[in-house]
């Protein structure tokens, strides 16, 4: 196997309708979250002259939240886009190339592993690391984006401590929405749960949990329609049985909204080749950040149904880089 120079541009010309230019790295690293850089800054010390592109959202999630107080490192935390700019000098103070781009299509037939991006330039990559994250599904109310940062959330564990003996509400009736109200429960006053239906899809032994907080108060049939509040969220409405006869208007007061409705990885680009699980999930060898594909890795929520933390997904891309290299210098003396 002939092995690809680090940025050994080719400029060359497929077809004579589209100039498309081909470039050929070592290491590829799709995502700028807290995986991304991570895997950047670790590939870039290891010699494997990383590319990386952002995407659509240069510093991933965490550059649409102010604070940050759990990532370690930040004794008086930090806001998201500040901690995001860190991530990404240390990534480039190594080498690593950042670039803007989204991929749009992949062909992983091969070793050389072909991303085409969004201005029509393929990578042709010995390795790639996915890092390209997973994204919170929302009811689509106006009032959430209106509140965003101001009482609404979508991840408990993050934003759970600014609620600390206050009233709090969670949407949704599944395994993630017992999870996020039985770890409220524990350091809010009232959690609300409000649930579509008249049962929760939640495992038996979720469910148990949930029954066993005396200030978790299930909301059934209830949909929200609305948040209020004058500079923040202050109360939801709610229109329980809709539909029905006995359809009614509710409003509760509460200081935070959480969903907890399910995420979309963005893992939909590499399904063709990828091993995912049914959500959408990229597969990995259990203690590794290795997929089904020789040379292509996995690293933060992309691949993380469970933890979906900064420091997780940071961690993931420190294994993802270390898997990459691995690979290469095996692959090398193998040939
Ligand atoms: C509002 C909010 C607050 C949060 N607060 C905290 C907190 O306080 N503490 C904490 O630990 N966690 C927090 N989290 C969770 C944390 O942000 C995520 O766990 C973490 O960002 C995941 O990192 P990641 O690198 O896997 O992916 P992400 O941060 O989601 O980054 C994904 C990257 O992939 C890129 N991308 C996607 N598709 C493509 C494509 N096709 N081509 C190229 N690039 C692509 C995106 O542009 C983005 O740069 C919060 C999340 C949110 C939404």
């Amino acid at each position: 196997m002939e092995f690809i120079k680090p940025l050994d541009l080719q400029n060359a010309t497929r077809n004579d309708n589209d100039r498309e230019q081909i470039e050929k790295v070592r290491c590829l690293i799709i995502g700028s979250g807290p995986a991304g850089y991570t895997a950047a800054i670790y590939a870039s010390r290891a010699n494997l002259n990383p590319v990386l592109y952002t995407g659509l959202e240069t510093g991933g999630q965490l550059t649409t939240t102010t604070d940050v107080d759990n990532y370690p490192g930040y004794p008086g935390g930090v806001t998201g886009p500040h901690m995001m700019e860190d991530f990404k000098k240390q990534a480039e103070r190594f080498g690593t190339v950042v670039r803007f781009g989204i991929a749009t299509t992949v062909d992983f037939s091969g070793m050389t592993h072909k991303v085409t991006f969004d201005d029509n330039k393929t990578i042709e990559a010995d390795t790639v690391i996915i890092a390209t994250g997973a994204t919170a599904k929302y009811l689509g109310l106006p009032s959430e984006s209106k509140y965003a940062g101001m009482g609404v959330s979508a991840c408990a564990t993050c934003d759970g401590f600014f609620y600390k003996g206050k009233d709090v509400a969670v949407v949704g009736g599944g395994d993630t929405a017992a999870e996020e109200a039985t770890y409220l429960a524990g350091l809010c006053r009232k959690v609300y749960l409000i649930v579509r239906r008249d049962v929760l899809r939640a495992s038996k032994i979720m469910q148990a949990k949930v029954l066993k907080f005396s200030n978790i108060e299930i909301l059934w049939e209830h949909q929200t329609v609305d948040l209020f509040g004058e500079n923040g969220v202050e109360g939801a409405t709610l229109i329980k049985k809709k539909g029905t006869s006995d359809e009614e208007t509710v409003r509760i007061k509460i200081d935070g909204f959480f969903l907890a409705i399910g995420h979309t990885p963005n893992s939909s680009v590499f399904k063709q080749y990828v091993e995912t699980d049914q959500v959408g999930y990229i597969k990995t060898v259990p203690g590794t950040t290795k997929t089904n594909v020789e040379g292509v890795f996995a690293a933060g929520d992309v691949q993380d149904p469970h933890y979906r933390q900064a420091v997780t997904a940071a961690g993931s891309g420190c294994m993802a880089a270390i898997d990459a290299e691995r690979y290469l210098s095996e692959t090398l003396t193998m040939h």
